[in-house]
């Protein structure tokens, strides 16, 4: 396998080898049966026990108790905006906290679909829990854990005396997480999880079941909690995908091993851009800097360009930024290794001193 790139891609992004590898000797005929998870009823036995063991094995890796429902859906992070507000804002407005594209994309349709405030707004850094101002009738206060276009991480847990939602769609399953603090969380998969085309859904049950009247029936989150997320077809190739992500996770040591490899791999490129002396530059508080998506960029964009083909040239793949921030972005979900790190940073220690 000596021809994969060193893959930085924010999503969708690189997958564990062997996981690749063993869906591919699973592909045509899964475990004997004589065909493929593609071609497989959602409700036979088989696939019920995929689905089932999936959200066992996520139940296991977050510690997430009976009072909490974790649903597969589909529709990615962008459907999961208008769901929150739809389901949540029966009982007073959304309050948000605003610091990267994807928390302002969610506020704008909430605003849309219910009754949306903005709790707090900040720029390159997460916001500190009393810089937060809930509305009198706020319902919940919603924030994004890892901003993957402006690469903004919280801290911590915001705290605050209303429902908590978060979208974890880029550091789903990176560190533990206390799931009991959350009224819901959701995570497009295309980043951590496994493929795109799953949303996994992680809510309080007793939180469900109150939206607002015009709510369809596919954006009720009741609908997923009451029929084990098969009220229509699920995504059932990701969901199995996702599967065996799962296997691979707790094989590697769960969450806490995640967490820990993601500091070391975050670190080290970190060290090499604040050791460059001005020739690489990120812009974010160094306590709000994520773990996932290093952005970053070159004093001298001009050089741009030849950063990239040099990067290409050393197997190293999808490191151009968001096309709204520009610059470069290194996003360094579970999937991708120390070594892939280590060649990244030792390209750009080159290239700088070749061009300072
Ligand atoms: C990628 C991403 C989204 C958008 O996900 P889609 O699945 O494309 O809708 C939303 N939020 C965050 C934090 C993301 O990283």
């Amino acid at each position: 396998m000596s021809n994969r790139i060193y893959n930085f891609a924010a999503g969708p992004s690189a997958m564990p080898l062997p996981v690749l590898e063993e869906a591919a000797r699973e592909m045509t005929n899964w475990k004997g049966r004589g065909l493929s998870i593609l071609e497989m009823s959602h409700r036979s036995k088989d696939f019920v026990g995929i689905y089932k063991e999936t959200v066992e094995m996520l139940r296991d890796l977050y510690k997430i108790d009976d009072d909490y429902e974790v649903m597969f859906l589909q529709g990615g992070g962008h459907l999961q905006f208008a769901m929150v507000p739809l389901n949540f804002s029966s009982e007073g407005a959304g309050n948000y906290a605003i610091n990267g594209v994807w928390s302002k994309k969610a506020f704008l349709e909430a605003q849309r679909l219910g009754k949306a405030e903005i709790a707090i707004q900040t720029e390159n850094r997460a916001p500190r829990d009393e810089e937060i101002r809930l509305s009198k009738d706020a319902s919940y206060f919603y924030y994004c854990s890892n901003e993957t276009v402006n690469g903004i991480r919280y801290p911590s847990i915001p705290k605050v005396g209303v429902k908590l939602i978060s979208d974890m769609s880029s550091d789903f399953l990176s560190q533990p997480v206390p799931i009991n603090k959350f009224g819901l969380i959701f995570a497009g998969a295309q980043k951590n999880f496994g493929p795109a085309g799953l949303t996994v859904v992680i809510a309080r049950k007793e939180l469900l079941g109150k939206p607002l009247d015009k709510t369809p029936t596919m954006l009720n989150y009741e609908t997923y909690a009451k029929s084990e997320s098969m009220y229509n077809t699920p995504p059932t190739f990701a969901i199995y995908m996702s599967n065996l992500v799962c296997h691979w996770l707790i094989k590697e040591g769960g969450v806490e091993e995640m967490q820990r490899r993601s500091i070391a791999k975050s670190s080290h490129l970190y060290k090499v851009i604040d050791e460059s002396e001005g020739f690489y530059i990120n812009k974010i508080q160094k306590d709000s800097r994520s773990r996932m998506n290093v952005v970053f960029n070159l004093k001298n964009e001009a050089l741009n360009e030849v950063f990239l083909d040099g990067a290409k040239a050393k197997n190293i793949g999808n490191i151009k930024g968001h096309r709204i921030v520009g610059g470069m972005r290194a996003s360094i979900y579970n999937a991708v290794t120390m070594e892939a790190v280590e060649t990244l940073a030792e390209y750009m220690k080159q290239f700088a001193a070749d061009h300072s």
